[in-house]
């Protein structure tokens, strides 16, 4: 049998590795149409902070696709699917038969149409190309100006500190991350990337982005203008859904699975960023694995494995301050209970439906992520407790592990 995965990223390399260690008998064939082995894009951060070099981004080196015997393609686009003919086209007009197909072309930044984002000067940051040719311009340049205060923009800004440039962070919204936080959370942590040396345009969008064959400054709706010789946009991303659209796939947003991650076509199975389930699409590397996982056993013939959707559970990077944000944090419909802790910095949010921690934030600590994540995953009732869950000693371990008895306070 012969499986081709169209991609490399982590969706992609992590089927290869499962259906070539379950079944050596299957001859994988991972290509990608970018020229590097497999790296996790969180390390592109690292790269354009300076903490890790080029050479250091790759997860495997080469003898590792050949010890599992997973043939790889770099440099290879995969064209066309032909799904009757169970045929691929690439880019250097080769094609090949496959038995099984994995789709996990992942997706792309996407570029809102703002006048003047073509100018030299305009970056995005999803690959590895785009990680490097910031690095270069950051070297140049003295002001920065990043549009998207997500998660990505605020990540990638936060590493351009390290190039000594005057950042400002764009965000139309009206605070920071409004997906992940609430606004008393979002204060805290504009309040610390102040500190850290970011500016912020909070609540106005870009209007144009203006220079003269390069990128010279950026215009606010207010008629505010910012000095930028670069600027990075990180207004979210698109599927690379225009593979399976041509062979004829169902597609939404992304290309539609069910809970075997199989395409509307036979034998073609579709993870990560690319796929949508239920409508639903994460953009997220623990999606993308357990996608990847389920792909993997459907293709090696272990019909009982099935896709569960995952509570999201977002993590931000910026060096010296940690945020988990993990489900619902924003309810707008009556029925749930919040409990709050502010400090020094430090702020702590769960929402609570029937007793049960259905959503949290924990900025500033990371110290009970972990027991947070379990009583949620467990659906423990923690209504006893509820006045005492950030209270300072409060061991929510064990009430997650129910491995002490716990007496609420009196
Ligand atoms: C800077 C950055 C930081 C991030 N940080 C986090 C984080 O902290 N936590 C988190 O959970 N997620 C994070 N993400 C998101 C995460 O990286 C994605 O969810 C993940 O990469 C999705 O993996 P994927 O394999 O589905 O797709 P991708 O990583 O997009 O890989 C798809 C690959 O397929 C290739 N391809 C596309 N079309 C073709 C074709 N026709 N032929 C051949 N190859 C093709 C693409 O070039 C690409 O190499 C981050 C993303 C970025 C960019």
């Amino acid at each position: 049998m012969r499986v081709i995965s169209v991609g490399n990223g982590v969706a992609g390399t992590t089927a290869a590795r499962l259906i070539a260690e379950r079944d050596q008998g299957v001859e994988v064939v991972l290509c990608s149409d970018e020229p590097y082995l497999y790296y996790p894009r969180p390390r592109l951060i690292d790269l354009v902070g300076c903490q890790v070099s080029p050479e250091q981004m790759p997860q495997f080196p080469p003898e590792w696709y050949a010890q599992r015997g997973i043939t790889l393609r770099l440099n290879c686009r995969v064209e066309a699917v032909y799904p009757e003919a169970r045929r691929v086209l690439f880019q250097n007009g080769e094609e090949m038969t496959y038995d099984r197909l994995m789709l996990a072309t992942g997706a792309r930044a996407w570029v809102p149409p703002i006048s003047g984002a073509d100018l030299p000067g305009v970056y995005t940051l999803r690959t590895l190309a785009d990680g490097l040719a910031l690095c270069q311009a950051a070297h140049q340049a003295k002001h920065a100006v990043v549009l998207g205060g997500g998660l990505l923009g605020l990540d990638a800004s936060s590493a351009l500190l390290a190039h000594g440039l005057e950042i400002t962070v764009v965000e139309v919204m009206p605070r920071l991350l409004p997906r992940q936080l609430d606004a008393e959370g979002a204060a805290v942590l504009q309040a610390r990337l102040e500190a850290r040396g970011l500016r912020f345009a909070i609540g106005e969008g870009c209007v144009a982005i203006e220079g003269d064959g390069r990128v010279r400054q950026i215009v606010l709706q207010s008629g505010r203008v910012l000095p930028a010789e670069m600027v990075v946009i990180s207004a979210g991303v698109r599927a690379n859904t225009a593979l399976a659209q041509a062979a004829g796939l169902a597609c939404g947003r992304g290309v539609v699975v069910d809970d075997r991650m199989q395409t509307s076509a036979p034998d073609i199975y579709a993870a990560g960023d690319v796929a949508e389930f239920r409508g639903v699409m994460w953009g997220i590397i623990p999606a993308a694995l357990a996608q990847a996982r389920v792909a993997a056993a459907q293709i090696v013939g272990e019909s009982e494995v099935r896709y569960e959707e995952i509570v999201p559970s977002t993590t931000l990077k910026v060096s010296g301050i940690d945020l988990t944000s993990i489900g619902e944090v924003n309810p707008e419909r009556p029925g749930f209970e919040e409990v709050r802790f502010s400090q020094d910095g430090v702020y702590k949010k769960a929402v609570l439906r029937e007793g049960r921690i259905v959503g949290a934030i924990i900025l500033g600590d990371r110290a009970e992520v972990r027991a947070i994540n379990q009583l949620i995953a467990k659906g423990v009732d923690v209504s006893p407790y509820a006045e005492d869950l950030f209270r300072p000693g409060f061991d929510l371990m064990a009430l997650a592990q129910g491995s002490a008895v716990l007496r609420p306070r009196v």
